[in-house]
């Protein structure tokens, strides 16, 4: 039988170093819940009306914020939904379907925590333009 002194002595530190690793690695496996706080949802509900009012980004907008996105460290794959792109940890949006990056992207107002891209205009800049859609979507569903 062993006792306490000798069952606690036989820890050594690269013990403690390992299990130290393994519950760090553990909390950056985690995914994050979303931060709800005044100025998140201010710029959620910006990002999302941007996207009702002006339309998704241009293509050629969307592949340069997908480029930043796909080489970053922030960027991460969620084991709950799955997204081509994946999630951003540093925004505080958290794992949801709306949190999507391949979601964020498209819309004109949202933007990078890490300022790796900015907002941009929608595809329907103008007046005339959102009117053609809002019909369009109407007419044709
Ligand atoms: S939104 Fe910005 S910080 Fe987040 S993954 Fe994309 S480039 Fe990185």
């Amino acid at each position: 039988m062993i006792g306490k002194k000798s069952y606690i002595s036989s820890f050594t530190s690269s013990d403690t170093e390992r299990r130290k690793q393994m519950r760090e690695e553990a909390l950056a496996r985690r995914e994050p819940k979303p931060e709800v706080t005044v100025a998140n949802v201010k710029k959620y509900v910006t990002a999302e009306m941007s996207l009702q009012l002006y339309g998704a980004v241009p293509d050629k907008v969307y592949e340069q914020r997908k480029a930043e996105c796909m080489g970053c460290e922030h960027r991460f794959k969620s084991n709950e939904i799955e997204d081509e792109i994946g999630f951003c940890r540093a925004c505080g949006c958290g794992v949801t379907s709306r949190a999507r990056l391949t979601i964020k992207l498209t819309m004109p107002e949202s933007t990078c925590p890490k300022e790796k891209w900015k907002p941009s205009h929608g595809r329907h800049a103008t007046l005339r333009d959102r009117v053609k859609s809002w019909l369009l979507k109407r007419i044709i569903g």
